[in-house]
């Protein structure tokens, strides 16, 4: 089935009198996976149940391939969701979880279509198991099989991947991914993990106190951040003083371009990702290596240079020659940067 297009528009929502969606506007095109990305308590989750039908808006609608389904109950929405607790039937097979979902729905020829499913999601040699026989990760690939054997207009996942270790997370958001482009169903991806946002979506909204702060490509996000609050949320960043000029930025004597524009001459707060600064050893370097850990593919050095202290990511190779102590200059990249306060 090929996806149907998502239209959330200016969805309002408070609890308490305090809004957890302030205004929200979204728009899922046919087919694509967007990552709703953000801090805890920023609306993520209520996004999500407000586009299931869990959860009224205040204001706003929900336009869904066309249709203006905002009053429309959650069991006629046509949804698939799969949450972070593994919602299983401890007493049902994984076959049977699938098939009990498709009947709820009334759909016919359930056995064929739930083994299908299965196999879809990988675990098409453990029909006959139930839950507490599946690990976590083939517990959520069932919920996945039995999310999208309904052929749902949309899929929800609400942090599916929290409760499972590291390396069955990488795995399973790989899954995830190759799953839905093959079905090609419009997913929104609630999770507070930004690397798994990076890795999963075609675009990512960075959400910040109920609304959209930056609804971009991955790469967009997190090389563009639209503003400080995205650049410090998503990925590492170093607070290094600046001067703003006609051009951009003078950063510790590289001039950078800015991701949006300044007044020339102020005292500023630029912020600069670790992946953005070189370090070479230089016997007449301003900077002193203080910190070189050792990371795997790649390492993190930290510099001092002056009164600032300056994080760099360096390629392993290199640190056998950075020990701490060993005098260095560093190199930004001229790669645009967001300002401290701005938004
Ligand atoms: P998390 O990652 O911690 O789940 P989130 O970004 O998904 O956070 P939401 O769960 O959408 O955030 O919550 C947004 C705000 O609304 C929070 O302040 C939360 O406490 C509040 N909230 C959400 N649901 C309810 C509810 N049913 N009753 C009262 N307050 C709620």
């Amino acid at each position: 089935m090929s996806g149907v297009g998502v239209h959330l528009q200016g969805l309002r929502r408070s609890f308490g009198g305090v809004p957890a969606l302030d205004g929200l506007d979204l728009e899922l095109h046919p087919g694509e996976l967007i990552a709703l990305l953000g801090p805890s308590g920023c609306g993520k989750t209520t996004a999500l149940r407000v586009l299931a039908g869990l959860e009224d808006a205040d204001s706003g609608t929900v336009v869904v391939d066309g249709q203006d389904i905002t009053r429309r109950p959650a069991n006629r929405r046509d949804m698939g969701m799969v949450f972070q607790a593994y919602s299983l039937f401890p007493h049902l097979t994984a076959e049977q979880n699938v098939e009990f979902g498709l009947k709820l729905r009334g759909r016919e020829k359930t056995a064929g279509r739930a083994r299908e499913m299965l196999e879809l999601v990988g675990i098409g040699q453990h029909t006959g198991r139930y839950p507490h026989q599946l690990s976590g990760g083939q517990q959520q690939r069932v919920a996945l099989a039995r999310a999208l054997a309904i052929r749902p207009k949309v899929l929800l996942l609400d942090e599916p991947l929290s409760a499972l270790d590291a390396k069955v997370r990488v795995q399973l958001r790989e899954e995830i991914k190759r799953i839905q482009t093959e079905v090609g169903t419009t997913t929104l991806f609630v999770t507070h993990d930004q690397e798994e946002a990076l890795a999963v979506a075609d675009r990512v909204g960075v959400m910040r106190a109920g609304r959209l702060e930056q609804l971009g490509a991955p790469a967009d996000v997190y090389l563009s951040p639209a503003t400080a609050f995205v650049a410090d949320f998503v990925g590492l960043s170093n607070r290094l003083p600046g001067v703003t000029t006609s051009q951009g930025v003078e950063v510790l004597g590289t001039a950078l371009p800015l991701v949006s524009p300044a007044t020339a001459g102020q005292n500023v707060t630029a912020l600069v990702r670790p992946e953005s600064v070189d370090v070479v050893a230089d016997p007449d370097g301003a900077g002193k290596v203080l910190t070189a850990s050792f990371l795997g593919p790649f390492s993190r050095v930290v510099v001092q240079v002056g009164d600032d202290l300056v994080t760099a990511q360096v390629a392993s190779g290199q640190i056998a020659e950075l020990t701490p102590g060993t005098p260095v200059r560093i190199e930004i990249r001229p790669v645009a940067v967001a300002l401290e306060g701005t938004s």
